[in-house]
């Protein structure tokens, strides 16, 4: 069953947003609002991403999750900054959850902040944190049928990563299948296929992350 957020919560929700984004924006630091289902590989890809990254950009990660610390952890252990934020029974992050944990970093030293949100497909499309742009991670291992039937998702990404690309040859997923709904949906796309696990595809995907903070800078002087 899914309940639909009522209107007064999401504008409600946007206004926080809103800050969030002027403060981001003041800051100079690009934000990234990554999205998947449970085990899609969201932390691994980040774990990836800043091995890659963090020698020339800094960035900082926020965690979403139901419960535990073990993501913040992690990525802690890559000697990125990370604030964990548990939501309880709370199937996504909010606005003001984000706003909430931004205190515990030094905003202004920041090129990047990666939002990492609450493993589910529904409603974290739903709910702005402030971010410049969403990425949308699926795993091969859960069936290329998704982009049809979490098409929201899809629809507000910018970015399309699609991990554990090794295992497509044990599985039933189609790539171009995958990427042809993911396209109808939304035709400006950006699709990084990618195995986490051997290192393909991921020089691809960081290079577009690079790109995009460097036009951040140029905007933003
Ligand atoms: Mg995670
Ligand atoms: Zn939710």
């Amino acid at each position: 069953m899914k309940v639909k957020p009522a209107a007064n919560i999401l504008s409600a929700n946007d206004a926080i947003a809103s800050d969030n984004r002027r403060l981001f924006r003041e800051n100079g630091v690009f934000v990234i609002n990554l999205m998947s289902s449970p085990g899609a590989g969201k932390t691994t890809l980040l774990e990836e991403t800043i091995a890659r990254l963090s020698g020339s950009i800094k960035i900082a990660v926020i965690e979403g999750d139901v419960a535990t610390s073990a993501d913040a952890l992690r990525i802690e252990k890559t000697g990125v900054p990370a604030v964990q934020i548990n939501t309880g029974n709370l199937c996504h992050l909010d606005a003001g959850m984000v706003r909430s944990a931004l205190s515990e970093f030094d905003i202004k030293s920041l090129d990047m902040l990666i939002v990492e949100n609450v493993g589910n497909l529904v409603c974290p499309a739903e709910f702005n944190v402030g971010e410049d742009c969403k990425a949308m991670l699926l795993s091969a291992a859960e069936g290329d049928d998704k982009p049809l039937k979490y098409p929201l998702m899809f629809h507000e990404s910018s970015a399309l990563v699609i991990n554990k690309t090794d295992l497509i040859p044990h599985t039933n997923f189609s790539l171009e299948k995958a990427r042809r709904d993911a396209l109808s949906i939304n035709p400006k796309l950006a699709v990084f296929p990618l195995s986490c696990r051997t290192g393909e595809g991921l020089e691809d995907w960081c290079g577009w992350l690079a790109d995009r903070i460097g036009e951040n800078r140029c905007l933003r002087g």
